[in-house]
């Protein structure tokens, strides 16, 4: 089959240009290129995909190098990997050395050497992406299958390439409901046999891979599909979602896409799929998936407001006192907790300081306070707080009003003061 035609629709003109340019030069070098794994795939499924690997039978860092000087592009190199990613903005290309692999103990990365095409695609996960497309000059386009990827996809089902491929890398095992999930297809019957199986064998990956893992999840278009899937077969033990849980995830997602722009969905979503766990709960979550720093702060952050939401419920609060109750958490937080309360005040609260109350601003500042003769320190501290919470509950609006109330609130001050200095001569 050949998909040179193909390829002319699918790829932009500027990526075509880049892909015939690494044929021409690779080949100037006796050095055979193809394109493989996703792109290959989904341009038979005619799904869009802007990252391009290309395998060559040679050295790639050389090519990369060569290609990045004639089209001025930025390259990163991994010299330990062999391989070297080029990016065009808006597309990127990654080129990898062939290799063969061989995995000396479940879960461990393999042991890589240098290898021919067909070596390289059936040390892969899936048939569907174990397909290459030949940039060789004279078998331009051709598909190169030998998997038997295209029947698979035609079939619309994932299958893996040996009996002991989940056993020797497990991350397949969420690779493949990935796929399952995103492409709507089944698992072939031995593969699906053969993932239950093992599912067990997910203990053998490291906390950072099974982390990588997770974050390409969150970056799927529809996660909880993958999510849930994962839970019923009992392959997120670190997250056990009860059948409530589970549709009660769909919803929130869903609102939480309904809401917000796709580019900045992931860390929202990780808070919704930790939201019903407890603090040990996530303790446990953040060890698995070896999260730090800030991102382990936000999840920790998500719990405290959880259990500290209920004061948003108060009848009589002020826009000042909601401002205060929320204003030291992460905006995705907040984003989170909108989303998952489904008591309605509590929602609109959050809402209504998400879209409004975080952005009041007072127009005074230190030097206007000086000016009405409040020097620098807490004094001038708290008056501006007062001076924000007058603007939050609407008592001032301009900065005559507010300049009117730090007067106002430095002669009482001063008044107070005196008295109880008398008190205490008293
Ligand atoms: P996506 O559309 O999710 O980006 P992709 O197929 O490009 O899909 P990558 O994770 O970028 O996926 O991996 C590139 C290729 O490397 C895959 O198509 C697959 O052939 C191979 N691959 C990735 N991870 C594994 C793995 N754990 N075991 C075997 N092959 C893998």
């Amino acid at each position: 089959m050949n998909l040179s035609k193909d390829m002319e629709g699918y790829l932009p003109r500027a990526a075509l240009e880049v892909v015939w340019r690494i044929s021409k030069g690779a080949s100037q070098c006796g050095e055979r290129v193809y394109l493989v794994g996703g792109v290959a795939r989904d341009l038979l499924l005619g799904r869009p995909n802007f990252d391009l690997d290309l395998v060559i039978e040679g050295d790639a860092i050389a090519l990369a190098q060569q290609i990045a000087e004639l089209f001025s592009v930025r390259t990163s190199v991994y010299s330990k990997f062999g391989t070297a990613k080029l990016n065009f903005g808006s597309f990127t290309i990654d080129l990898a050395m062939a290799r063969n692999e061989s995995y000396t103990k479940p879960g461990a990365l393999p042991d890589v050497s240098p290898g021919t095409l067909e070596e390289d695609l059936f040390r892969r996960d899936f048939s569907i992406n174990a397909m290459a497309i030949s940039l060789v000059p004279d078998s331009y386009g051709e598909l190169v299958d030998p998997c038997h990827g295209l029947k698979d996809l035609r079939r619309r089902v994932i299958r893996i390439l040996h009996h002991e491929s989940f056993c020797d890398d497990a991350t397949r095992i969420w690779r493949a409901i990935r796929y399952e999930q995103r492409l709507n297809f089944k698992l072939e019957r031995e593969t699906s046999r053969s993932l239950k199986e093992n599912v067990a064998m997910l203990n053998t990956i490291s906390n950072d891979r099974i982390r990588h893992e997770l974050n390409l999840i969150l970056r799927e278009e529809y996660p909880e599909r993958t999510l849930c899937r994962l839970s019923e077969l009992h392959a997120l033990p670190e997250i056990n979602l009860s059948l409530e849980e589970r549709a009660w995830l769909a919803r929130k997602f869903q609102e939480a896409r309904f809401q917000y722009k796709a580019g900045s969905l992931a860390q929202l979503y990780l808070c919704l799929l930790i939201y019903p766990l407890t603090q040990e709960g996530l303790t446990r979550v953040l060890h698995r998936f070896n999260m730090h720093g800030r991102r382990a702060q936000i999840l920790r952050e998500t719990l405290n407001l959880k259990a500290n939401i209920f004061l948003l419920e108060g009848q009589m609060l002020k826009r000042s006192e909601i401002y205060h109750l929320l204003k030291n958490y992460p905006q995705v937080v907040l984003q989170a907790g909108a989303i998952a309360s489904d008591v309605e005040a509590i929602r609109s609260r959050l809402n209504l300081f998400l879209s409004e109350l975080r952005l009041v601003a007072i127009c005074s500042t230190g030097d206007d306070l000086v000016r009405l003769g409040i020097p620098p320190g807490l004094e001038m501290g708290e008056i501006l707080e007062q001076l924000l919470d007058a603007k939050l509950d609407g008592k001032v609006k301009t900065l005559v009003e507010e300049e009117e109330l730090a007067t106002e609130l430095k002669t009482t001050r001063a008044g107070t003061l005196r008295a109880r200095h008398r008190k205490s001569r008293i």
